[in-house]
């Protein structure tokens, strides 16, 4: 499976590339969409939900990365040193950032419609 950035068309196969990618201190160029860093990053979540491997076994999937583990224990101890925790927490971050400057502006909107 790759996956690719909408802005400047880059792939790779690694979700974890894909995140060092979008984190970069300059971003890429936005040829392809105007879509933003930030925005790509939620949509990579979706490839998170899975829980289940080819033989419909239960497996741990750490929130943070793609990578799976059999064990839950495994997988906590990777979760606690993974090192794409801070992206996660960023994207977050970000994420509510952004919801609050959008209800922001529609209180704002409400407000001047009632003027
Ligand atoms: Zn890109
Ligand atoms: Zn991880």
């Amino acid at each position: 499976m790759s996956i690719i950035c909408e802005r400047c068309q880059y792939s790779t196969d690694e979700i974890s590339n894909m995140y060092r990618h979008l984190n970069r201190k300059k971003p890429c160029k936005s040829t392809f969409s105007n879509i933003s860093p930030i925005e790509i990053m939620n949509k990579l979540k979706k490839y998170d939900k899975s829980v289940l491997d080819y033989n419909g076994n239960r497996v741990y999937k750490c929130k943070y990365c793609e990578k799976i583990f059999k064990l839950n224990s495994s997988r906590c101890t990777h979760q606690h040193n993974c090192k794409f925790k801070e992206y996660f927490f960023k994207i977050q971050e970000l994420t509510n950032t952004n919801n609050d400057l959008k209800n922001q502006l529609s209180n704002y909107t409400n407000e001047s419609n009632n003027v």
